[in-house]
């Protein structure tokens, strides 16, 4: 499926009712499909890096979410300069404008997505008694403000850009892969596993070389007579969580706890 055109076509086809004056309902169906299809087009540009599993979250927030995992910068808009380089590694001097590609950013799927579903429903009896139901005049200017939004990133002269540069490892909690674009200027990112989300921390060495160093806390072990460090993943060192000490077998419990200063 061409996501790209299926967007560009819910698009028109919103403002086609708009401008009928039909029910602007009808119009919030088909911009939270052009939302859904240009993250869904999105996230076609990261199958390698995706597992189907993963492919398969249908939750615009959730899938650019996921993809913001893997390259932080899935979300942002770019421009795309050519220029000839006069010295090896440095950037060309004189560049020139090939064009920009107006993504769609997660802070706007997350303030009118929802809105946009909301729109489908009838009111709830509390939201008529409190009168907070959205009114189709509400509902016509938020469609306008979407339809702005969607038009630049449409009209867009280059899209889809894709340049990587990642790197990858197991993961040493779960085993799965994981693949992490690597932004070009970042000296230091945290990557996480999208099975287990085991945290690391990368980061990027001269001679193009990436160091994957796993995020663990040290947490001593409670008995007495062991009190060996035992290294925990982020999700593990959770309040009420428990762990078994690796070297004296016992179960440590993760609470809270008062103590006095010592005077
Ligand atoms: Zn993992
Ligand atoms: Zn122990």
């Amino acid at each position: 499926m061409n996501y790209r055109n299926e967007a560009t076509q819910a698009l028109e086809r919103a403002k086609t009712i708009l401008k009928e004056d039909k029910n602007p309902r009808y119009v919030a169906l088909e911009l939270r499909m052009a939302f859904e299809c240009l993250v869904y087009d999105r996230a076609s540009l990261f199958s390698e890096e995706l597992s189907n599993k993963k492919l398969s979250t249908w939750q615009p927030k959730k899938l650019l979410s996921l993809l913001m995992e893997i390259d932080p910068d899935a979300d942002k808009s770019c421009s795309i300069s050519v220029g000839l380089q006069e010295e090896l590694g440095k950037p060309a001097n004189d560049l020139s404008l090939l064009g920009s590609e107006r993504v769609l950013g997660l802070s706007e799927i997350k303030k009118y997505y929802d809105r946009l579903g909301s729109y489908l429903h009838t009111p709830t009896i509390e939201q008529v008694i409190e009168k907070k139901g959205a009114t189709p005049e509400k509902i016509i200017t938020r469609c306008n403000e979407i339809i702005t939004i969607l038009e630049a990133v449409l009209s867009s002269p280059v899209f889809n850009v894709n340049f990587r540069n990642w790197s990858s490892i197991l993961c040493e909690r779960c085993n799965a892969k994981i693949v992490r674009r690597i932004p070009f200027e970042a000296k230091r990112i945290t990557a996480k596993c999208i099975e287990c989300s085991a945290s690391y921390q990368v980061t990027s060495l001269d001679n193009n070389k990436v160091e994957w160093m796993p995020i663990k806390y040290k947490i001593k072990c409670a008995k007495n007579t062991c009190g060996h460090i035992n290294k925990l993943w982020e999700e593990e060192k959770e309040l009420n969580n428990s762990f078994l000490c690796s070297i004296c077998g016992s179960e440590n419990n993760l609470v809270l706890c008062v103590s006095v200063k010592n005077h």
